[in-house]
């Protein structure tokens, strides 16, 4: 419990538990195994959008790479691509090929069509991002009346967000790092951070609070939006073979088979994007509505609902998270602001992180696209 803790002392604190702030604590104990670290959260584990999560370890759709080259060029979007791969391979090399107790599966990822025009539409040199073309007889049987076609990419990975957090967390123990939850800060100050309830003196700071960050401070609200998304998991009447990871951009929802005949099902945010903008998580009755009628309507599946969840994500207006020092009373750094990617892009940005802290770099990656001025 905070209340019986004496005020800490530590070289990095970490604000946010979730797998970008457990994933830059990994990373710093790899640089420097000599750091003392301490990573707070003020929920459990998973607490945030990190254990509400779809579980899609992913690269990221063939729209969003669309929209990310309008923004940066192509050579640009590449490049971000790349990173996600380096993301991939570096969470699997790490923690899904060594570790027993986390549930996840190799798979592709498949940007669907519903018709021709649609896919013309995107307009999208997908070969040189990576992405094959399926046509509908190469879909599931099951997907061919539907779509008509794909746009499929791999290696991805289905995965039990939650698992991902325990393994991270089992490792930084084992290291020695503490990690407290139910703890919640509240300022930066000369000494540390100010908690709900003690005092935690450290060197540097590292604030990893995603959509949470305006809720932090007034200075992060014209730069991290933070959104809800909604999710939908139901049990089918019957198997429904769909063995990737699905995105139905234009319908703004995405899905996976979690196992047996329960899929999980996420999106429709724009059925009410101003009532979706916000950072605490509720069940929207017209988003929910709206993942029912994909499932039912244009799946054509029969189910019973299982489970309904939200989370908060946090979006920039680049599409691309903050990550860098900023001023503040003292040393301070950002990470968030994922915009819906955090789990494809965040452990190689948790390493490009903890590269920052121990002066291994002195620019992120993703400052190169924007930098934001930040004064805390
Ligand atoms: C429903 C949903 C589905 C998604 N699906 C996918 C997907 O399939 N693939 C993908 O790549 N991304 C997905 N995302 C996005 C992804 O989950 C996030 O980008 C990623 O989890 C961000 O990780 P994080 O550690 O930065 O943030 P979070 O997991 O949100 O962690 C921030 C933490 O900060 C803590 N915190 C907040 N304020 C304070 C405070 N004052 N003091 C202490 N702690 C504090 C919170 O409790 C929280 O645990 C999804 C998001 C949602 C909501």
């Amino acid at each position: 419990m905070p209340f019986s803790l004496p005020d800490l002392s530590t070289d990095i604190i970490i604000v946010g538990g979730g797998f970008v702030g457990l994933s830059t604590a990994y990373w710093l104990s790899e640089l420097n195994p000599n750091l003392k670290i301490v990573v707070l959260d003020r929920g459990q584990l998973g607490a945030g959008a990190s254990g509400r999560n779809a579980g899609f370890l992913t690269k990221g759709s063939a729209y969003f790479y669309k929209s990310l080259g309008q923004k940066w060029g192509v050579e640009g979007a590449q490049s971000i691509l790349k990173f996600a791969e380096e993301s991939l391979k570096l969470v699997y090399d790490h923690f899904l090929k060594t570790s027993s107790s986390i549930d996840f599966i190799p798979t592709t990822s498949m940007t669907l069509f519903k018709n021709e025009k649609l896919h013309q539409d995107l307009d999208f040199d997908a070969k040189s991002f990576g992405f094959e073309w399926r046509n509908e007889s190469e879909l599931p049987e099951n997907l061919r009346s539907k779509f008509y076609g794909g746009l499929e990419t791999s290696p991805e990975y289905k995965v039990t967000p939650v698992h991902l957090l325990e393994a991270l967390k089992q490792k930084l123990e084992a290291r020695k790092i503490k990690v407290l939850e139910n703890v919640s800060a509240f300022k930066v100050t000369p000494d540390g951070v100010m908690t709900d309830s003690f005092v935690l003196r450290g060197k540097k700071v590292i604030l990893a609070l995603n959509g949470y960050f305006p809720q932090f401070h007034e200075v992060f609200k014209p730069l991290i939006i933070p959104h809800r998304a909604q999710m939908l998991a139901v049990e089918l009447e019957k198997d429904f073979n769909c063995p990737s990871l699905y995105y139905d951009p234009p319908e703004r929802v995405y899905w996976r088979k979690v196992h047996d005949r329960t899929i999980i099902f996420g999106g429709k945010r724009l059925l009410d994007e101003k009532g979706e903008v916000g950072d605490f998580e509720k069940i929207s009755p017209l988003i929910q509505a709206g993942l029912e009628s994909y499932v039912g309507d244009l799946l054509g599946l029969k189910y019973k609902v299982l489970h309904r969840w939200s989370g908060t994500m946090g979006f920039t207006d680049h599409e691309l998270p903050i990550l860098k020092k900023i001023s503040a009373p003292i040393e301070t750094y950002v990470v968030g602001g994922f915009s819906g990617h955090g789990m494809g892009l965040g452990f190689r940005s948790a390493l490009e992180m903890a590269q920052l802290v121990t002066g291994q770099k002195q620019t992120s990656f993703f400052q190169t696209f924007k930098d934001n001025t930040i004064n805390l």
